[in-house]
C-alpha cells in the first residue's frame, strides 16, 4: 500500500495545522511523509512530535509503509534528542484511545528524554501470566498476522 493514499486534512485537527502551516510549530525535521517538531506541553528540555503527514487517528489504521516511514525516523531522531538534550535516555510514547492517554487524535509519537525523579510515571502494576491462559492467548492470536 503505498505510504499516502488521498487521506484529507481534518479542518478540526491541530496537527493537521501544522502540517499545513496554518498552526505555527518549531519544526525540527520534515520529509515527504513525516514531520517533526517540538512538543509545546513538554515533560523535559528536548521533548518532541514525530508524526505522518496524513491524518490518521490511530497506528492501527495507517497503511504499514506509513508506519514504517515513521519508524525510519525514529533512531536519528532519538540521537538528535538525546544530544540536544543531554540525557542518555528516552521514551517513546504513542497513544491511542482516550483510555490509553491520547489526547490529539492525529497519530503522533512522543520522544522524550528522561532522568531519574522525573514526572512521567508508567509503571504498571504487574499481574501474572498463567500457562493455561498464556495458550489461550497465543492461540487467540494466530491468524491474526499475515
Ligand atoms: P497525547 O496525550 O499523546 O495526545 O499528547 C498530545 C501532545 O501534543 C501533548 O504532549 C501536547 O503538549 C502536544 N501538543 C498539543 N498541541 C500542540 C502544538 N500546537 N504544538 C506542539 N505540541 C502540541
Ligand atoms: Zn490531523
Amino acid at each position: 500500500m503505498p505510504s499516502d493514499p488521498d487521506v484529507p486534512a481534518d479542518p478540526d485537527c491541530i496537527l493537521c495545522g501544522i502540517v499545513a502551516g496554518t498552526i505555527p510549530s518549531y519544526k525540527i525535521y520534515e520529509d515527504d511523509h513525516v514531520l517533526s517538531f517540538l512538543d509545546i506541553g513538554p515533560l523535559a528540555r528536548g521533548h518532541v512530535l514525530l508524526i505522518p503527514k496524513a491524518h490518521y487517528v490511530t497506528l492501527d489504521t495507517m497503511p504499514d509503509d506509513l508506519a514504517a516511514d515513521c519508524a525510519r525516523v525514529l533512531p536519528s531522531l532519538a540521537r538528535a534528542v538525546m544530544t540536544v538534550s543531554g540525557r542518555p535516555d528516552f521514551n517513546i510514547l504513542q497513544n491511542n484511545g482516550a483510555p490509553a492517554g491520547q489526547i490529539v487524535n492525529h497519530v503522533h509519537f512522543h520522544i522524550i528524554p528522561r532522568r531519574e525523579g522525573d514526572s512521567l510515571g508508567y509503571r504498571w502494576p504487574a499481574g501474572k501470566l498463567a500457562d493455561d491462559e498464556a495458550r489461550r492467548l497465543q492461540q487467540a492470536f494466530t491468524g491474526q498476522l499475515r
